[in-house]
């Protein structure tokens, strides 16, 4: 089963908890164990488990990203953003979560999170759910 999360990011950098929106899908889907992955197709984004209990915390990775890899250096990819395919690389565009009893095996503070290094844009994130 294949489902897919429309985003509209309204910032350079931001990320935006999907935990509910996967949640839901895998309600919706009525297995009760197996994987879910959950994919970006895009080359400035990513895809992070982290918590989700205190919004500073994603704030915080985000400040420090923003650190580690600043907007104004001597990068060669003529496009002007490889500050944000860098930051793809680091995060990574995917992660797999085990569904268990039909439900998602998060940790109590854990959320999962689409990050945005290049907005504003259109995004989409495939949840793909495999029995099991
Ligand atoms: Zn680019």
């Amino acid at each position: 089963m294949k489902y897919i999360i429309n985003l509209e990011t309204n910032k350079k950098n931001e990320s935006i908890e999907i935990t509910n929106e996967v949640k839901d899908i895998i309600s919706k889907s009525k297995i009760l164990s197996g994987l879910c992955i959950i994919y970006s197709p895009h080359t400035t984004s990513g895809i992070d488990i982290n918590e989700s209990h205190d919004s500073h915390v994603m704030e915080d990775v985000n400040n420090f990203l923003l650190k580690l890899v600043p907007h104004n250096k001597e990068y060669k990819h003529l496009e002007g953003n490889s500050d944000a395919h860098i930051k793809s690389s680091i995060i990574g565009n995917s992660k797999t979560l085990i569904i268990e009893k039909g439900k998602l095996v998060l940790g109590t503070w854990q959320g999962i999170f689409f990050m945005e290094f290049d907005g504003p844009r259109t995004r989409n994130v495939y949840v793909k759910l495999l029995k099991g």
